[in-house]
């Protein structure tokens, strides 16, 4: 079960988890409603809150992740709440307006991205694994593939913004493939996941 109620997200996620031996459901198939409160200070803890969430409601094994955007100059603000960086009923739009404004005259533009993975089953294991990509923030949106602020992050790996790559060149390297991967490996280790 993904416990996402983000479309893009799923989107990702799915593309992420398809070649594995899992049925893959979101919990919004199943409970079109759910949204949760986001009260951790932490990635790990909010990514763990919400697949320990879907996991009680369904009774099914299930995958949250959660992500921040970390700006050196700002002292790694959005952070965690890149989500609603420019207020509660804030547009993706709004958050990326907001943030080249917040930076108009910095020169250091370093920021990354973060991702907590996490695996919660019915029967009570928990696990979670982080993933980062480096980049810099530019000064003006291009591109318009991805979501949130990819139009705005270039990686240090790639010449283009997270949002001018195809799917496969941007989870090559991103911060949820990264976490994923490693998620995943600790699932086989752990003998939840056999191929
Ligand atoms: P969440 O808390 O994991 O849902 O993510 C918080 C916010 O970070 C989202 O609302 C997006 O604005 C942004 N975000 C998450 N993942 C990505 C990504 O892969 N690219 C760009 N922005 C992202």
């Amino acid at each position: 079960m993904l416990a996402s109620g983000n479309p893009d997200k799923l989107r990702e996620l799915r593309y992420l988890l398809e070649n594995l031996p899992l049925e893959v459901v979101s919990i919004m198939e199943i409970l079109p409603d759910w949204s949760i409160e986001e009260t951790g200070i932490t990635l790990e803890e909010n990514a763990l809150l919400k697949a320990r969430d879907v996991t009680e409601r369904t009774g099914e094994a299930s995958i949250a992740d959660d992500t921040g955007l970390f700006v050196d100059v700002l002292g790694g603000a959005p952070g965690i709440y890149a989500a609603r960086f420019a207020g509660s009923e804030c547009t993706y739009e709004d958050n990326v307006r907001k943030l080249l404004r917040t930076m108009l005259c910095e020169t250091n533009r370093k920021a990354s991205f973060r991702t907590a993975a996490a695996f919660v089953s019915p029967s009570g294991e928990e696990l979670c694994e982080m993933g980062e990509v480096e980049g810099k923030i530019i000064e003006e949106a291009d591109g318009d593939g991805g979501f949130g602020y990819d139009p705005i992050f270039l990686p240090d790996e790639l010449d283009k913004t997270f949002a001018q790559c195809s799917p496969e060149e941007k989870h090559r390297i991103s911060h949820r493939a990264r976490a994923l991967k490693r998620l995943i490996e600790k699932m086989e280790s752990s003998k939840i996941l056999n191929h």
